[in-house]
């Protein structure tokens, strides 16, 4: 935000944040004069990387109430900067800025592409997913799970029982889940070393993934490549429509520096001298 006689940015940014593009925002964007800036977390881990700037936790309570508080607290502006997959916020965010008239930009990191060597194939949603793992597997078959912790109710279906999974997530995942399940404590980045190891040890043959982009996940796509492996790619939501999206930090950077000035605002004494 600039206004039109200064290049001092003003007004009030939040970011709903959960992921680094959103902590990455949040750096860029925090030494910047006069900018308020919130960011918001779901709350969801009991640990979360903090980004600058100010924090608040927890839901909002739907769009509606998205809105209200969007106006309560003056917002100017809102980057929706969440987890590709997290679809229920990003609807939201998109009906909040409709009814209020506030700018909303997605921050979207892009997806993986397929190269040679990869033996992906691709499903609609963690149900579907499950659905191909008794075949792709073979009876007995080993199952890497890199889903996270929600939605593990669809690995959990009876039809899976003779497989066998390791969970990878942050915190622990609670019931329901597969019948035979080890679950594994952690969070990235990933090095192909670690998880070409992680798979190979675990004598895994078939890894399942959303599509989350982004370097600090995608090891394990490198080490299954290596290894031959097949891997279940869970397809990405979309984005809600009309809602401008921009790649990485620095589209969405150059997307605050172009917005207008808040309007109403009272200017400082700063905006009026040369
Ligand atoms: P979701 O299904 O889209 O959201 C469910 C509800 O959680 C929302 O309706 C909202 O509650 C609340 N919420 C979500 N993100 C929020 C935020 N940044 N600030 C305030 N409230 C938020 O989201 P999810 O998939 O559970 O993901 C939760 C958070 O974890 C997201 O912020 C996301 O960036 C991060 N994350 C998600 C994944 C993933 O795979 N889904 C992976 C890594 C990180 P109200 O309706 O009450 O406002």
């Amino acid at each position: 935000m600039r206004s039109a006689d200064s290049d001092r940015p003003r007004g009030h940014v939040l970011i709903l944040g959960g992921t680094a593009e959103a902590r990455g925002l949040a750096a860029g964007l925090s030494g910047r004069s006069g900018l308020r800036l919130t960011t918001s977390l779901a709350g969801r881990v009991s640990r979360p990387r903090m980004p600058a700037g100010e924090v608040r936790v927890g839901g909002f309570g739907g769009a509606d109430a998205l809105a209200q508080w969007l106006r309560a607290h003056a917002v100017d502006a809102v980057i929706d900067a969440t987890h590709p997959f997290a679809e229920a916020i990003s609807a939201n965010a998109a009906r909040a800025a409709a009814q209020t008239g506030i700018p909303l930009l997605a921050l979207r990191r892009p997806g993986w592409e397929a190269v040679p060597g990869d033996r992906w194939h691709g499903a609609a949603c963690l149900a579907e997913a499950a659905a191909v793992l008794p075949a792709l597997a073979g009876p007995g078959g080993r199952i890497f799970l890199t889903t996270g912790r929600q939605g593990l109710a669809a690995f959990a279906a009876p039809a899976l029982d003779g497989l066998w999974f390791l969970l990878r997530s942050v915190e622990s995942p609670g019931p329901p889940l597969p019948r035979r399940i080890r679950v594994l404590l952690d969070r990235g980045p990933y090095s192909v070393s670690g998880e070409t190891a992680l798979l190979q040890d675990h004598r895994i043959d078939v890894l399942v993934t959303k599509d989350s982009g982004g370097r600090a996940t995608a090891a394990k796509l490198v080490a299954a490549r290596t290894l031959g492996l097949p891997v279940v790619v869970v397809r990405r939501p979309p984005t809600p429509t009309g809602v401008p999206v921009v790649p990485d930090v620095a589209g969405a950077l150059s997307w605050v520096s172009g917005l207008p000035v808040p309007a109403g605002r009272p200017r400082g004494a700063a905006d009026t001298c040369p």
